[in-house]
C-alpha cells in the first residue's frame, strides 16, 4: 500500500508575523519556514505505517516553490521515501492545492492519503476536503487514531464532546488532527540519508493543472490590540463595575 503525505512549507509556528505596510498580507522575507506542524504529524502516521509493514512506500508530496525542496527533505528524514515537488510561483489556494494533488494521486495511485486538518498560515482547513471531493473518496477529517486492516481503515475522530470512530473503504483521505502522534526529532544520520532519497520536481503545466487563484485578498490587517485591564480593590468594587460600566450584570 502506498501511501502520500502532503507537507507544506509555512512560517515557523514560533514567528511573530508582521503585516505588509501595504496590508497586501504577511512580510515573509527573512523569516523563518518550517513544515506546517499538522503535516509532520501526517509523515509520521505514514512512517509509521511503513514501520508497521502496513505500508510498503511513503510519498511526500508539496506545492509550491523550490524552497519546499528543503521542506521534503525535512518529510525525507521523518521517514518518508521519497518526494515529490510541484513547482509553482502562483499563490497557491486549497482548490488549486487539491486539484495538484489530485493530478499526483491519479498518477501514483496511493490507496492512502494523509493531510493536515489545516496550514497554519492560511488557517483554511480546507485541502483535505476538497481532495477528497475531486477523486470522490471517503475522507475521515481530525484523526486521532488510525487503524488499517486490509482495505478498512478505521479512524478516531476528535470531534465536539468527544470522539467519534468510523471506517471506510481505502483509496481514502485523511486529514491530522493534534493528539494523532508526537513526530519523532529528525537526527542528523537521518537528515544525511534523506539527502539521498529521490525527490523529483514537476510542474503545474506538466500536470495540466491552471493553479491561478479563484479568491482576491482584499486586505490583511493586525488583529486590535488589547485595551489594558484595570486592577479593583475587592469583589464589590469589581461587581459594581459590571453592573455599571460593563453593563454585564
Ligand atoms: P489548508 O486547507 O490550506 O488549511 O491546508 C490543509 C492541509 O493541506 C495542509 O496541512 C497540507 O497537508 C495540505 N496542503 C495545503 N497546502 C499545501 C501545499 N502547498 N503543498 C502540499 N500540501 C498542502
Amino acid at each position: 500500500m502506498k501511501v502520500v503525505a502532503a507537507v507544506k512549507r509555512v512560517v515557523d509556528y514560533n514567528v511573530k508575523v508582521r503585516v505588509k505596510s501595504d496590508q497586501s498580507g504577511v512580510d515573509i522575507g527573512n523569516v523563518k519556514m518550517s513544515m506546517n506542524p499538522f503535516d509532520e504529524i501526517a509523515v509520521e502516521a505514514a512512517t509509521r505505517l511503513k514501520e508497521a509493514g502496513t505500508a510498503t512506500e511513503v510519498i511526500a508530496v508539496s506545492c509550491g516553490l523550490s524552497s519546499s525542496q528543503e521542506t521534503l527533505r525535512t518529510a525525507l528524514a521523518i521517514g518518508a521515501d521519497r518526494g515529490i515537488l510541484v513547482e509553482t510561483d502562483a499563490e497557491l489556494q486549497p482548490l488549486a492545492v487539491a486539484k495538484l494533488l489530485k493530478a499526483v494521486i491519479d498518477k501514483e495511485q496511493p490507496q492512502l492519503v494523509i493531510l493536515g486538518k489545516q496550514a497554519i498560515d492560511d488557517d483554511a482547513g480546507q485541502t483535505g476536503q476538497l481532495l477528497a471531493a475531486l477523486l470522490d473518496w471517503p475522507q475521515a477529517t481530525f484523526a486521532s487514531n488510525i487503524e488499517i486492516d486490509g482495505s478498512i481503515a478505521t479512524v478516531t475522530r476528535e470531534v465536539d464532546g468527544g470522539l467519534e470512530v468510523i471506517s471506510m473503504q481505502l483509496p481514502a483521505i485523511v486529514t491530522t488532527d493534534l493528539r494523532l502522534n508526537e513526530p519523532r526529532y529528525v537526527t542528523l544520520p537521518n537528515i544525511m540519508k534523506a539527502k539521498k532519497k529521490p525527490l523529483e520536481t514537476i510542474t503545474s503545466s506538466d500536470l495540466g493543472v491552471d493553479p491561478s487563484p479563484r479568491l482576491k485578498t482584499l486586505k490583511v490587517v493586525e488583529p486590535p490590540s488589547r485595551k489594558a485591564g484595570v486592577i479593583v480593590p475587592d469583589v464589590a468594587t469589581l461587581v459594581e463595575k459590571l453592573k455599571t460600566e460593563a453593563k454585564v450584570i
